[in-house]
């Protein structure tokens, strides 16, 4: 019978246990111990759940206190001098993780990103060419300790040297590769310490081996795994996200005692694998999606595997594609799922008796000769987003004037990007309504009250263009997968997106429609209140889509299509509601990005297309407004130049508008609102400081098509701070305008 495995269980807990153990310690609720004691009850619990479920070897090292590439960093030593402190100390790692250091509270914290194409951010290890790397397995070879005594067999999981190394930033410039020899050294003293703890098997994580790797990285990889084949352990190296493209060839012969392949993105790839392996090493065959959450065709599956099975025997181990940090922990307590979905779906928990189902159908030869899962039939070339619908009437420069004249704006505007805080009071006002504590009415006008408040603040602060606030949205995207047919959404499917930080995707599970308004009350509401202009909020078709679960039996493309269909509906009504701006936001259109760069025209095509045909309804008067916040534009200037929105914001003031420049140097042709205030910090910044930023954008950017607003929404900020932050931002676009 093939074995079975898991590269990595999620730890944040089904009810969230690891969020609430953090931010108590955060907070100074809890002590450390109590902390280490929730810590290690979860890891007890996982490795029992996956125990019983057939899972064998356990992973251990995939729990992690904040982020499981910090918990690498820690023990290779490598720390920036601004946090001076033991590394394997836990309040070092959060230190990191969260800015500040022992006894200063402004220490700024080290850069966070998106993991790969997932919605899971990673501390980025900061690397200089004076970096010198440590080898301190200590907190690992404790979990390893505690796993044996729990009677399991333990696999140590960690990231692997080559996707580290290929992860950091070098903050001075210099080349990451000089530092592969002693990377590899320090991973070998690393693996001689588990294996002297007792591992057998360690596993280490290479995503980024499915990336566009140039070839000198290709070379590393070769010399750094040439350096671990001679330790004490067993090396498993886990290739997930995708496969090695031209050099799977060159990934299959480094010398490692088993390799672990996705099946799922890379289905092909691990046929070819399954047919020609020889049996000496380990073939891990990535079967059961790790990063959705539909059920898995076991026929299909058995039947694909069943040759491979026979002829491998235990040299067969079966797995998730991927570690499932990116799927909720389990289905249980999920009863108000609409009708029939329930038994169509698969968390982590059911993810791993999949895997056991699978392997026992193996070993008892039921090998049906069925197949086809739900695996789309059509190709994304296919779906056809009408043309006609997918122009605005006239092109920007003749539709600017018809929008200055309609909006009676000037020069150089001010706004926000939308939500305003999210108070205390908001989220019990909502927790008390979703208990069933408030009624509808009840909670209605509570929400009109705040965006009373809301609107009342703006006008006093002076801003021109004014939003509702948010206050009824609980997330951007969950809220409209709540209020769209086809999308379901769950009572706790949480999953990690950083540090205690968790989101509830949304499940697309059918044909997407629009039974009635979603934001429109709100929004005529708010203009009701006020003749200054207040902006349509929404969510854009590409953002939702990338932070839900999705259909695998049609493309992206389509599913993207039906959301924006819907979206088009929701603008037109807001345009016949009054809007005469309405913002479509898509922070992430640029993580939507397949990892591969040859397969990103395509995804770029459909992406733009959907965003138009969302956004293209529209009168000529009528601004279209977008968001995104992220640092780096470069690559698809062109796709977001296509968008056509008459207004783009974007986050600029942690750059000091280098992004800015990005954009100008592009020749970009309708408005920009570059953000010029900071909202990941507390700070207030002073009216001079954003004048300077203005200034500097005023400099490549005519002051006709500049727009001032900060870098984000509010919705994380207090009115304490927001109010004197939105003064000065007021105070410096109305110096601006006087002075030029
Ligand atoms: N309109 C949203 C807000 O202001 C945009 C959030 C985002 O860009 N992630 O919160
Ligand atoms: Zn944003």
């Amino acid at each position: 019978m093939p074995r079975i495995h898991n590269l990595g269980f999620p730890r944040i807990g089904a009810r969230r246990e690891l969020k609430r153990a953090l931010e108590g310690y955060w907070a100074g609720r809890l002590d450390a111990d109590e902390l280490q004691r929730r810590g290690a009850e979860l890891r007890r619990r996982h490795w029992r759940q996956q125990a019983a479920a057939g899972v064998d070897p356990v992973p251990v090292g995939d729990f992690s206190w904040y982020d499981h590439v910090l918990d690498v960093t820690a023990m290779l030593g490598v720390i920036p001098e601004r946090f001076a402190g033991n590394p394997l100390d836990l309040d070092t790692r959060f230190h990191m993780a969260r800015g500040r250091a022992a006894g200063r509270p402004d220490v700024a914290p080290c850069p966070m990103t998106k993991w790969f194409d997932t919605n899971y951010h990673y501390i980025v290890p900061e690397l200089e060419a004076a970096s010198r790397f440590r080898a301190d397995p200590a907190p690992l070879v404790a979990e390893l300790a505690e796993a044996r005594a729990e009677g399991h067999t333990p696999k140590p999981v960690l990231v692997g040297p080559l996707t580290w190394l290929r992860l950091a930033r070098p903050i001075d410039g210099s080349d990451p590769l000089a530092h592969a020899d002693a990377l590899a050294e320090a991973y070998a003293r690393l693996l001689q310490g588990l294996g002297e703890a007792g591992a057998d098997w360690v596993q280490l994580d290479e995503p980024a081996l499915a990336t566009d790797l140039p070839q000198d990285w290709w070379a590393a990889a070769e010399r750094i795994y040439d350096a671990l084949r001679t330790g004490p352990v067993r090396v498993l190296l886990a290739v997930y996200f995708g496969d090695a493209g031209p050099w799977q060839p060159r990934l299959e012969s480094l010398p490692v005692a088993g390799l672990h392949l996705d099946g799922v993105r890379a289905t092909e790839t691990l046929a070819t694998a399954l047919e020609r392996w020889d049996g000496e090493r380990v073939l891990s065959a990535g079967v059961i999606d790790g990063r959705n959450v539909w059920r898995s065709d076991l026929d299909a599956l058995a039947g694909r595997l069943g040759p491979a099975a026979r002829r491998l025997g235990d040299a067969l181990w079966l797995a998730p594609s991927c570690p499932l940090l990116h799927v909720p922990v389990d289905l249980e307590g999920e009863t108000r799922l609409p009708e029939g979905l329930r038994p169509r779906l698969a968390f982590a928990v059911q993810k791993l008796d999949e895997l056991g189902e699978l392997a026992r159908r193996l070993d008892a030869a039921e090998l049906p000769a069925s197949a086809g899962g739900a695996t789309a039939t059509t190709r994304a070339e296919d779906v056809v987003f009408p043309p006609e619908r997918l122009r605005r009437r006239r092109p920007y420069p003749e539709r600017a004037p018809r929008q200055r004249e309609h909006l009676r704006l000037p020069r150089v505007p001010t706004t926000t990007i939308g939500s305003l805080p999210q108070t205390a009071e908001i989220r019990r006002t909502r927790r008390d309504w979703r208990a069933g504590r408030l009624d509808d009415a009840a909670y209605e006008t509570r929400m009109r009250e705040e965006i009373g408040q809301a609107i009342a603040e703006q006008e006093a602060l002076g801003l021109d263009v004014l939003v509702h606030g948010e206050a009824e949205r609980n997330d951007m995207v969950e809220y409209f997968g709540e209020r769209l047919e086809g999308i379901a959404t769950t009572a706790g499917g949480w999953v990690q997106s950083y540090g205690s930080r968790c989101v509830k995707p949304p499940i697309v599970h059918g044909a997407i429609s629009r039974p009635g308004p979603i934001t429109v009350p709100w929004f005529r509401h708010a203009q009701s209140l006020t003749e200054r202009p207040v902006k349509g909020m929404l969510t854009g078709p590409v953002t939702i889509l990338q932070w839900s679960f999705v259909r695998t039996d049609q493309p992206r493309a389509e599913t993207a299509r039906q959301l924006a269909e819907a979206l088009r509906a929701e603008v037109a009504e807001l345009e016949a509601a009054g809007a005469r701006i309405i913002q479509i936001d898509e922070p992430a259109l640029r993580e939507g990005l397949p990892l591969r760069a040859a397969e990103r025209p395509d995804y770029l095509r459909w992406a733009v297309d959907a965003f138009r045909l969302a956004s293209a309804g529209v009168d000529d008067s009528t601004q279209i407004h977008t968001h995104m916040c992220y640092s780096e534009f470069g690559d698809i200037l062109d796709a977001i130049t296509e968008l056509d929105a008459d207004v783009i914001t974007i986050e600029a003031a942690r750059s000091r508008m280098a992004l800015l420049d990005a954009f100008a140097e592009h020749g970009y042709p309708n408005e920009i609102g570059p953000g010029i205030y900071d909202i990941h910090s507390p700070r207030v910044p002073e009216q001079q400081e954003m004048l300077a930023l203005l200034e500097a954008a005023a400099r490549v950017f005519p002051l006709e098509r500049l727009w001032a607003n900060p870098d984000c929404g509010l919705k994380t900020r207090s009115w304490a701070e927001i109010r004197p932050a939105l003064a000065n931002l007021v105070a410096a676009a109305r110096t601006l305008r006087a002075r030029h």
